[in-house]
């Protein structure tokens, strides 16, 4: 292990422990006034003092290692000495911190840093639009972008998708949950289309088989004069789906899924959001399966643990037109410099490599467990986005012959896992999928230590029945 990655001063936790939760103050404060929307302290009820690399520490002095890194923002961990130098660097430089979407030296640089890094058949004539601050806004602003450039108005998403929580991104997400209770959305132009889940193949296929009627499907409804469906103004698309269960596309499908977008002139829309930056094996997810989008929208890991958001695009797209979408929060100085010091870190100490190698060796840990758990339906995911999605034996197996989706038993095993001091999120279909999004700097030792504590966490769960 390379001693460039940031070692935590916080002292790992004894791997035999078991937290018992019991509300503190603070705790109970939070139940009382926060409101019913709260949703991470549901399941995980900690109350953080202080954290570093992949450890965070309770107000009790628990200590716990952080497999969920704030969803997936926090690549090199927490409070990474070259992050947090760069925020001190602005505070010291005295720079604006509030610059609406003026230029300074800092936003320059951050600009020339991730133009460096995108792929050059990409930057090559791409443009970028700073966005508030969350990815939400960022879809916000792809949607805009599409819909102004195409003169169109529809827009095709997939099953399973997430893309935020404003009414427009919303429009685009898969799950019903945050949906149902709304009624009808603001914008219902979305149209939804089946993402190719090997596991659950929306077409009981799977493999190749299920990726090829996918796109004879996706090819069929664009060019079928009687689909029903308008041609719309932008496809978008998660390379590995986070939230619904990390799920990843074949790089054939999503080669497909280019060829058929360009053939049909429709803005093809990438959301890297979650998967960006080093964190699929890849800097760029896009990149596993060779395409080029023609959107791309980023937030999370890009500020370095502060809120930034943009999108990319090519610039024939550029069509809108001034303050087409303006916002107040554009310009944070620190979250630029924070973002510039991720971008060259990762290159410099080679993360995407590292990304790609600790990721094969928590997913080698996750399919030898695999092998002696039938409760361990599927493992997969890219790099270090990885998933479990837990099944019921016992159940009705599908048309391929899985095991039906266990959401209790996923959900008590992320609560065995808290008790060891591991947290991990669930996701997916039933919240069934057990997700493992560490930093990028973990390193084999403590791989393998997420892994003997996964396992005790599965065996103890599975007993509990
Ligand atoms: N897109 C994807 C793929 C995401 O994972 C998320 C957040 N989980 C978003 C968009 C929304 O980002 P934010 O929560 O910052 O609005």
């Amino acid at each position: 292990m390379s001693t460039a990655f940031a070692e935590s001063p916080i002292k790992a936790q004894d791997e035999d422990q078991h937290y018992r939760f019991e509300d503190h103050p603070i705790l109970a404060r939070q139940k009382q006034q926060e409101s019913n929307a709260r949703s991470y302290p549901r399941r995980i009820p900690l109350a953080l003092k202080r954290a570093r690399g992949i450890h965070v520490e309770d107000v009790e002095g628990r200590v716990f290692i952080d497999c969920l890194a704030g969803a997936g923002t926090l690549a090199l961990g927490h409070n990474h000495p070259v992050v947090t130098d760069a925020i001190r660097q602005v505070l010291d430089d005295e720079l604006p911190l509030h610059t609406l979407d003026l230029s300074t030296p800092v936003k320059d640089r951050f600009v020339q840093d991730l133009f460096a890094v995108l792929p050059p058949a990409l930057s090559a004539k791409a443009r970028i639009q700073f966005t508030g601050p969350t990815g939400t806004d960022a879809v916000e602003a792809a949607l805009k972008l599409v819909r102004i450039a195409t003169g169109r108005s529809t827009v095709l998403a997939f099953h399973g998708g997430y893309h935020g929580m404003s009414q427009g991104a919303l429009s685009l997400m898969g799950n019903l949950k945050a949906k149902t209770p709304l009624g009808a959305l603001l914008s219902q132009a979305v149209q939804f289309m089946p993402f190719p889940y090997d596991y659950r193949c929306p077409f009981g296929l799977g493999g190749e088989a299920g990726v090829r009627a996918n796109l004879h499907y996706l090819d069929n409804l664009l060019s079928d004069p009687e689909s029903g469906v308008q041609p719309p103004a932008g496809i978008i698309v998660e390379v590995v789906q986070g939230e619904g269960g990390v799920i990843p596309a074949a790089s054939t499908w999503l080669q497909g899924l280019r060829e058929i977008t360009a053939r049909h002139r429709i803005p093809l829309i990438v959301d890297e959001i979650q998967t960006g930056f080093a964190r699929t094996g890849k800097l760029f997810a896009f990149e596993h399966a060779g395409i080029v989008p023609d959107v791309v929208v980023m937030s999370k890991a890009i500020g370095g643990s502060l809120p930034l958001a943009v999108m990319v695009y090519q610039d024939w797209l550029d069509t809108w037109q001034p303050g087409a979408h303006a916002g107040t929060f554009r310009g944070n100085q620190m979250a630029m410099a924070a973002g510039s010091a991720v971008i060259r870190y990762i290159e410099a100490h080679h993360l995407v490599q590292h990304a790609a190698e600790m990721g094969q060796r928590l997913r080698s840990h996750l399919l030898a467990l695999q092998q002696r758990t039938p409760q361990l339906g599927d493992v997969r995911g890219l790099g270090l986005m990885l998933g479990v999605e837990v099944v019921d034996p016992a159940g009705q197996p599908d048309v391929q012959g899985h095991a039906p989706h266990d959401g209790a038993l996923a959900s008590r095993i992320q609560r065995e896992c808290l008790k060891r001091g591991l947290i991990l999120e669930l996701g997916g279909r039933h919240s069934s999928v057990v997700r493992f999004l560490p930093p990028l700097i973990i390193t084999a030792e403590q791989v393998d230590q997420v892994a003997r504590i996964f396992a005790r966490a599965v065996e103890s769960a599975i007993v509990q029945r």
